[in-house]
C-alpha cells in the first residue's frame, strides 16, 4: 500500500476508508465496500464504503430542499461560487491529476489535461453565469411584449465514464450550477476515488462561499442502490449520461419512460482520412496521439484511418515505424506514452476483438500483445495495434475501447466520406488535406455526419470553447461550450399586454356581445 502514503493521497485527505456519499461534507453509508484499484499494477489505491439505498434518499433529498435556495441566488453570484471552485482545483490540480493518474492509468501529463479542463469549464461558466439570454421577438398583437426566458431546471443527474473521471463532471455541474440547478453525481466505479477526491476539495469552497448544502452531491454505488434509482427517479428532470451505446440506451429508455429529458454522450468510432496532399508528418503525428493517446481509450480516439491508395504504403510503414518508438509502461514516467488498459477485462475485450478482426480477414500489421513480467504483470498493458481492414467488416463497425487502429485505402474523396459515414456511431471526424476543395466537401451537408469535424488537426482533444457530441448512436447530446448551457435550462415563452384591449392571436374574434 505503498501509494497510498503519497503525499498527494494524504493531501487531499484519502487515506483510510472514504465514504462514497455527500452533499457539503461526506456522511457515514451503509453500502459495501468498493476497492479502488490501480491499472498500473493492481494495488489497491483507496477504499470507498458505498451508498445504500437510504443513503441515495438522503442525498435526493438535499439535492432537492437546495434547489429551492440555489435557483434564488442570482446567477451572476452563482458564477462567482464556481470562480471560487476553479481557484481550488488550480491550487490542487498537481494533486488530483496524480489520483486521476493512479486510479485510470493516465500519463501524467494527461491526467493534469484533464484537471486544466475542470478549471477552462469553472472560467467558461463564470462567463456564462452573466450570459443566460433569452431574445425578444416583435409581437403580432398591438402593445403586447413577447419574450423568452430560461429559468433553473431542477436537480440533475450527472452519470459518468471512467475513463474522463472528472472532467465530464465538470462539464456538466459546472454550468448546472450556474444555471440555478443543483447536481447529484454518479460516477463509475472505476473512477470512484477521483469523484471522492473532487468533491472533498469543493465541498468546502461551497460552505466558505455561503452556498446552501446539497449543491453538489456525489453518490456512489451499485445499479440497484444507485444506478437504476437514479435514471428512474421523478425528482431529476434531467438525466446526463456518459458511457457506451449500451449503457445510453437503456438510460434513455427508462428516462423517457417517465418524459424526462437527457443529455447522452456515448461511444464513437472515430475516422482521419488521410488524402494525397495531406501533409504527411502532421497526419502522422494526428494519427498517433489521436489513436494510442489515453491508451485508446477516449470516446474521440482515431479508431479508423482511410488513406489514399497512392500514399498507403508510405503511410503504413511510416505508422509501423512510430508505433516501433512508443514507450508503454508506468504513465507515471517521464516519457511514458501509453500506460495499462484500465483493467484485465478491457484487455480480454481488446484480444477478442483482434480475434473477430483475424476471423473477418483483418490482417495484424503491428502490435496487439498482452505485455508479461515485472510492471507488465499487472497483466493490463498491451502493445498498440494496426489492424488493415475493409471498412465494412462487422468488427470495424464497433467500438472497441482498446488501442486498435484499422486502416483502410480509398481511391476518391466521396468513397472515403462514405465509407467514414458508414458506422452507426457520429462523434468525431477528420481530414488531412491541403486541398481546399476537399476540406470544404468534408465540411459541408455532403461531408462528415459526426458532431466534430476537422481539418488538419486529428479527433481528440477537443477544447471546451464549442458544444462537445456526437450524432447517431453517440446519442445527439451537446455539453461545455456555446449553448450547450441551455439544456440545463427551462425556457419559458412570456407575453405581456400592456393594452386596455384582450386581442386574440392570429385574427381570432371571440368577442362575447
Ligand atoms: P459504461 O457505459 O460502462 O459506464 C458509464 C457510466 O454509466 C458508469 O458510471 C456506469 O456505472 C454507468 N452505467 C452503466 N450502466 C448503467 C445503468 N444501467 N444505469 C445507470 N448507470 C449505468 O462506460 P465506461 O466503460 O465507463 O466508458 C467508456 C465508454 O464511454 C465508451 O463507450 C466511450 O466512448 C464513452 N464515452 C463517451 C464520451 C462522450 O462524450 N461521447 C465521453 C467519455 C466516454
Amino acid at each position: 500500500m505503498a501509494h497510498r502514503m503519497d503525499s498527494a493521497f494524504a493531501a487531499l485527505d484519502l487515506l483510510g476508508e472514504q465514504q462514497g456519499a455527500g452533499f457539503g461534507s461526506p456522511f457515514t453509508c451503509r453500502g459495501e465496500v468498493l476497492n479502488a484499484v490501480s491499472p498500473i499494477d493492481l494495488e489497491v489505491i483507496g477504499r470507498i464504503r458505498t451508498a445504500a439505498v437510504a443513503d441515495y434518499e438522503t442525498v435526493l433529498r438535499a439535492a432537492a430542499a437546495a434547489f429551492k435556495r440555489w435557483s434564488e441566488v442570482p446567477a451572476p453570484q452563482r458564477g462567482e461560487i464556481v470562480r471560487r471552485i476553479g481557484g481550488v482545483l488550480r491550487d490542487r490540480k498537481k494533486e488530483l491529476a496524480e489520483v486521476v493518474a493512479r486510479e485510470v492509468g493516465k500519463i501524467r501529463s494527461e491526467a493534469e489535461g484533464e484537471v486544466q479542463e475542470m478549471i477552462d469549464m469553472a472560467d467558461f461558466a463564470v462567463g456564462q453565469s452573466r450570459m443566460l439570454y433569452g431574445s425578444t421577438m416583435p409581437s403580432e398583437r398591438p402593445r403586447h411584449r413577447l419574450y423568452e426566458q430560461w429559468l433553473p431546471l431542477g436537480p440533475v443527474g450527472v452519470i459518468t465514464a471512467f475513463n474522463f473521471p472528472l472532467a465530464v463532471w465538470a462539464w456538466n455541474a459546472l454550468l448546472a450550477l450556474v444555471c440555478g440547478n443543483t447536481v447529484v453525481w454518479k460516477p463509475s466505479a472505476k473512477a470512484a476515488l477521483s469523484a471522492v477526491a473532487a468533491m472533498k476539495l469543493i465541498w468546502p469552497v461551497l460552505a466558505q462561499s455561503g452556498a446552501p448544502e446539497g449543491v453538489l452531491a456525489l453518490v456512489i454505488g451499485g445499479r440497484g442502490s444507485v444506478g437504476q434509482r437514479l435514471i428512474d427517479d421523478p425528482r431529476l428532470p434531467l438525466i446526463s449520461a456518459t458511457g457506451s451505446v449500451e449503457m445510453g440506451r437503456h438510460v434513455s429508455q427508462a428516462v423517457s419512460a417517465r418524459l424526462g429529458r437527457t443529455i447522452l454522450e456515448l461511444g464513437g468510432n472515430n475516422a482521419v482520412i488521410v488524402a494525397p496532399s495531406a501533409d504527411l508528418d502532421l497526419a502522422l503525428r494526428a494519427v498517433v496521439f489521436g489513436a494510442v493517446g489515453t491508451a485508446g481509450q477516449r470516446c474521440t480516439t482515431t479508431r479508423r484511418a482511410i488513406v489514399h491508395r497512392d500514399i498507403y504504403e508510405r503511410f503504413c510503414s511510416r505508422l509501423t515505424g512510430a508505433y516501433r518508438k512508443l514507450r508503454i509502461g508506468n504513465p507515471l514516467a517521464e516519457g511514458t506514452h501509453m500506460g495499462p488498459l484500465i483493467d484485465r477485462a478491457a484487455v480480454e475485450a481488446m484480444q477478442a476483438a483482434l480475434e473477430k478482426a483475424r476471423g473477418q480477414g483483418g490482417r495484424v500489421l503491428y502490435g496487439g500483445d498482452v505485455l508479461a513480467g515485472g510492471l507488465f504483470a499487472a497483466g493490463t498493458y498491451v502493445t498498440p495495434c494496426l489492424v488493415e481492414a475493409d471498412a465494412d467488416l462487422p468488427i470495424v463497425q464497433e467500438e472497441t475501447f482498446a488501442p486498435i487502429l484499422y486502416l483502410t485505402r480509398y481511391d476518391w474523396l466521396e468513397e472515403a466520406i462514405g465509407l467514414q459515414n458508414a458506422v452507426p456511431q457520429g462523434l468525431s471526424s477528420a481530414i488531412f488535406t491541403r486541398d481546399l476543395l476537399e476540406a470544404e466537401l468534408f465540411l459541408s451537408h455532403r461531408g462528415s455526419d459526426c458532431g466534430i469535424a476537422n481539418v488538419n488537426l486529428g479527433t481528440s482533444g477537443a477544447e471546451i470553447g464549442a458544444a462537445f457530441g456526437g450524432e447517431k448512436q453517440t446519442g445527439g447530446g451537446r455539453e461545455a461550450g456555446s449553448d450547450a448551457w441551455k439544456a440545463y435550462m427551462r425556457r419559458q415563452a412570456c407575453t405581456i399586454n400592456w393594452s386596455r384591449d384582450l386581442p386574440l392571436s392570429q385574427g381570432v374574434d371571440f368577442s362575447i356581445e
